[in-house]
């Protein structure tokens, strides 16, 4: 029975209520009465049910679908302004127990070295991440109780927010591992994470079970329950999100926003992020043996969706995706992407790109200089801000922040700051030039007039050398 404050997993991810809800939005997706009614619903940003949100994804009709498009591009701007939050991920091992039929990962493949790094090794790597720029990281790690257990993890959390080098610092360490108990997130909470990340995949539990023959992410519910774990372990902060090109679109969009629903239902607080990754080519991977695949319209629409169903959430796209999809997606509602990212074990300190470790191809392969570059030209600015969990804006707190509007007072200031270090450090002349000039436009559009004189003395002392200021 379907009931969103139920801890177990089939109850706040029901199959029944995810096929009826399909079957209302088939039946009701040229009842443009009632589009029109749900359209005027979004308009008051307070998100939209799972219910509402797939009659949208179901209606074909041009005109209404335009309507979508743009009313996700004004939620966007008025919540997320034109920031556009950097990160990178930062690949710890390769070692995995596990079965995933799309993970080259997978514990059978024998083709691949299976690398884990030193704590030598993520100095190093590290050093590579900050003289590139980056602030925030995201971990990424196989399973693997053995190889990878979670002292592993926080030792390593530990190195990398230690190393100091030049300019250089991670203020932001997410984390990707697979699920785990309570006692070890409230571990990884005391060494100072952001975000805990954990991507369901499917919310389909039979292809779930499908996907993951074998390892202990074969256990659906422990898996699916993980977030309620996470946040009982005091982590404010989660990312969910779904491999799209799995398994059907339209039953993961459903699932998506019931799990957020659930979130928001029992903890009070939604999940900080979703991710919209889809499937990639990998060594033994192709993305054709699994017949779900979605145009790049149709994700760009799930894209657009998520912001208007979820307007407080922040949305990431990683280099998954060509640089076309994602200047599309992120006008329509992406706010936090990586960029000059290697997706191998060791990759960020290797000369040439290595393919042999890597998780999936990747489909932007510029550098940092060149992403933030390219995202100033198109009137977006990049933000290295990791100010709100170190300032204790978490979970319910950030979201009222959010929900009141007063997080743009701290979150523009903050990525005017950061972009200046940014330039500061590691810009190219051309990227300083155009960041020089965009902040200088930008310190006008401070929504509060009052505060702009304050950011201007520190732009001042970043000039000076003074680094890590933030509202
Ligand atoms: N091992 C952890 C787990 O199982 O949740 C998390 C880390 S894994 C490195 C991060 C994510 O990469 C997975 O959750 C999956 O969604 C994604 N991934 C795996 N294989 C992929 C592929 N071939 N293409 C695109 N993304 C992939």
């Amino acid at each position: 029975m379907y009931n969103p404050k139920s801890l177990k997993a089939e109850e706040f991810i029901s199959d029944e209520e995810i096929k009826e809800t399909l079957e209302y939005a088939e039946k009701n997706k040229n009842n443009l009465s009632l589009v029109d009614k749900i359209l005027e619903k979004a308009k008051l940003r307070k998100g939209l049910n799972h219910r509402d949100a797939s009659v949208l994804l179901a209606c074909e009709n041009e005109e209404k679908v335009k309507l979508m498009y743009d009313l996700a591009e004004q939620i966007k701007k008025d919540f997320y302004g034109n920031r556009i939050v950097m990160f990178a991920p930062l690949y710890l091992s390769n070692y995995c127990v596990n079965g995933c039929l799309y993970c080259p990962y997978h514990l059978k493949n024998k083709n691949i070295p299976r690398k884990k790094l030193t704590q030598e090794k993520i100095k190093k790597e590290v050093i590579a991440l900050q003289d590139m720029g980056h602030k925030r990281l995201a971990i990424e790690s196989g399973e693997d109780p053995v190889n990878n257990p979670i002292e592993y993890i926080l030792e390593s959390i530990n190195t990398i927010y230690s190393i100091k080098h030049k300019n250089g610092a991670i203020r932001r360490v997410n984390v990707n591992i697979a699920a785990t108990t309570v006692e070890n997130y409230r571990k990884l909470k005391d060494v100072g994470i952001g975000t805990y990340i954990l991507f369901q995949e499917t919310y389909d539990k039979k292809a779930y079970e499908y996907l993951h023959p074998t390892g202990p992410k074969h256990d659906y519910n422990y898996h699916t329950e993980a977030m309620d774990r996470a946040m009982e372990g005091g982590i404010d902060d989660v990312g969910i999100g779904v491999l799209f090109g799995l398994d059907k679109y339209k039953y993961e969009f459903a699932g998506l926003l019931m799990h957020a629903e659930h979130l928001e239902a029992v903890h009070g607080v939604g999940p900080h992020t979703i991710s919209v990754p889809r499937v990639k080519p990998a060594d033994d991977i192709d993305p054709n043996d699994f017949d779900n695949s979605l145009s790049d319209e149709m994700f760009c629409k799930i894209a657009a969706l998520i912001r208007i169903a979820v307007p407080y959430t922040g949305m990431i796209i990683s280099t998954r995706e060509t640089p076309e999809v994602r200047e599309k997606i992120i006008r329509l509602g992406v706010s936090q992407i990586s960029g000059g990212s290697r997706t191998s074990v060791g990759g960020y300190t290797e000369e040439e790109r290595p393919h042999d470790t890597e998780q999936f191809d990747v489909s932007d392969n510029r550098t940092l200089d060149e992403v933030v570059n390219w995202l100033m030209k198109a009137g977006y600015i990049p933000s290295f801000c990791t100010a709100c969990y170190r300032q204790g804006r978490t979970g319910d707190r950030f979201m009222s922040l959010c929900k009141s509007g007063q997080i743009q007072n701290c979150c523009h200031p903050n990525a005017l700051m950061t972009l200046k270090e940014y330039l500061m450090d590691y810009a190219s002349p051309d990227t300083r030039k155009v960041g020089e000039a965009l902040i200088e436009k930008e310190i006008d559009n401070i929504g509060k007039p009052e505060l702009r004189p304050k950011v201007r003395d520190e732009l001042k002392k970043i000039e000076s050398g003074t680094r890590d200021l933030y509202f």
